[in-house]
């Protein structure tokens, strides 16, 4: 097989090749490589592993020549640059971490490479997964393969696992990790044109992911189709008693709840999610899908979600808060970056000051102030309340409906360097994505259409642990919408 026609599989279809021995994985490890070498202008990796993608593979050749095939053996993925690789340098996009190679592997990649995934190398993010744009990362800003007919002008893959969604866009890994803390594997997914599922929380554990905020931190799958990304899940799953917020349940057969049939079920529309400033077409790629999915049989019914408005406000509260508190271990002596001082205080003031960019600097400041004597319960108290009354919000409206289908973000990708500087204008991109990851429940994006030219995904929000039901209503909505991930890098009309 050509590498063009290699590339062009999804993970289901390069399974299914490897174990009738149509191509090695050897074969398919190589082409990867090449792609991510002819990839090279989209940044979206940080540390390639190209020697370790072949090793890894050769060993994959070995087992499935044997006949003892692992449930991913050969399969070339990347992972996003939060996640601890032992030996593999690891930045979270941060000039603090300089050099550091973890002495231990995250659980979620132990059990990729277990299940014999084959490791492409690390992809880029924002800073500590703190944007949604992937312009704040120390590696320079990662590029969407995708730009606007007739415009040559940059665009932004989103963030904060952008680098992740970049690469499997542009095929440049088969598929990838994201993790997911307001959105960041939910909005790339939807700016580049692919699948990104963010599990319930405590779905797949976040042991030896670097911590942005603990509570709502989501280890998930990038991929090309819905189905790849029930087959990464269920490898990615699975209770582990290294993380103590990990659910201790069984791990279903994800790719089995892919049955097309969505007769029955009923599918929320919350009315809060209709914004004033929403752009018309991403109105209409949301209403096309509860249309498509009412005459699969399903049953949509508008429903109310009242605290919706306060999501945003109250995961800008919890999330810098637990990242201020996260980030004190950065502090020049344990990791990474240490500028050197005549004392111990003024080498950790260096040391932050030239480690952390100014997004993470005020993330912390944030977080510092809102945790501080006097502000604690007027900000940080109140909005761990309102946090539980939104979770509560979500298990009432699920005794009516069994999934919410909503829009992900305001807009398509926007250009890089685009959007003004204020920062609130950024944590706007996150409105739709925010309530689900307060909420802790599985949400997915799926691509459904195009606005100028540029992708853009619907999502389905579902009930904690029942991503059987998030997948399956994304598969109806993916083979009724028939996208095709084409982007502009891929065609080559690029000047
Ligand atoms: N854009 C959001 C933020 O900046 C979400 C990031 C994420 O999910 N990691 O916090």
């Amino acid at each position: 097989m050509s590498d063009g026609s290699l590339l062009a599989l999804s993970l289901a279809e390069a399974r299914d090749g490897l174990v009738g021995k149509s191509f090695s994985a050897r074969e398919l490890a190589l082409a990867y490589n090449d792609a991510i070498a002819r990839a090279e202008p989209l940044n979206a990796y940080i540390t390639p592993t190209p020697d370790r993608a072949l090793a890894m593979a050769d060993a994959a050749d070995r087992r499935l020549a044997r006949g003892e095939g692992l449930p991913l053996d050969g399969i070339p993925i990347a992972v996003k640059d939060l996640y601890c690789t032992k030996g593999v340098l690891t930045t979270a996009a941060s000039h603090i971490l300089d050099g550091f190679r973890p002495p231990y592997e995250s659980t979620v990649t132990e059990k990729l490479w277990q299940a014999g995934a084959v490791m492409l190398g690390k992809t880029n993010l924002d800073e500590f997964a703190m944007g949604s744009s992937n312009m704040t990362s120390y590696y320079g800003p990662v590029e969407n393969p995708w730009r606007r007919p007739g415009d040559n002008r940059p665009l932004v893959p989103g963030g904060s696992s952008g680098g992740s969604a970049a690469a499997v866009a542009a095929r440049a890994a088969l598929a990838a990790t994201g993790t997911d803390t307001g959105g960041s594997i939910r909005q790339p997914a939807s700016f580049c044109g692919i699948v990104g599922l963010k599990p319930s929380y405590g779905r797949c554990s976040r042991w030896g992911v670097v911590a942005f905020a603990s509570s709502l931190d989501h280890p998930g799958p990038m991929t090309r189709t819905v189905r790849d990304a029930a087959i990464m899940l269920r490898t990615m799953a699975g209770h582990d008693p290294k993380d103590s917020t990990s659910a201790p349940l069984p791990v279903p057969d994800f790719e089995a709840a892919l049955t097309g049939d969505v007769r029955g079920l009923r599918v929320g529309i919350p009315k809060e999610y209709r914004h004033d400033g929403m752009r018309v077409e991403i109105e209409a790629a949301w209403h096309d899908a509860g249309q498509w999915l009412r005459e699969a049989g399903a049953e949509v019914v508008e429903i109310t979600l009242p605290l919706t408005k306060h999501a945003l406000p109250t995961y800008y509260i919890i999330a810098p808060a637990e990242a201020s508190s996260n980030l004190a271990r950065y502090d020049g002596v344990r990791f990474g970056l240490r500028v050197e001082a005549d004392g111990l205080e003024d080498m950790y003031e260096l040391t932050r000051a030239a480690g952390f960019g100014a997004e993470v600097r005020r993330r912390v400041l944030i977080g510092t102030y809102v945790l501080s004597a006097g502000y604690y319960e007027a900000y940080y108290l109140k909005a761990q309340r309102v946090r539980a009354l939104i979770a509560r919000e979500f298990a009432e409206a699920f005794k009516n409906v069994d999934c919410i289908l909503t829009p992900i973000a305001p807009s398509a990708a926007f250009g890089i360097g685009e959007q003004s500087d204020d920062p609130v204008e950024m944590y706007l991109n996150d409105v739709f994505t925010v309530p689900a990851s307060l909420a802790g429940v599985p949400a997915i994006s799926v691509p459904v259409g195009l606005l100028e030219g540029l992708p853009i995904g619907v999502q389905i929000i579902g009930r904690a642990f029942d991503e059987e039901t998030v997948l399956r209503v994304a598969g109806v909505l993916e083979s009724v919408a028939q996208f095709q991930c084409l982007p502009s890098f891929l065609a080559g009309d690029r000047a």
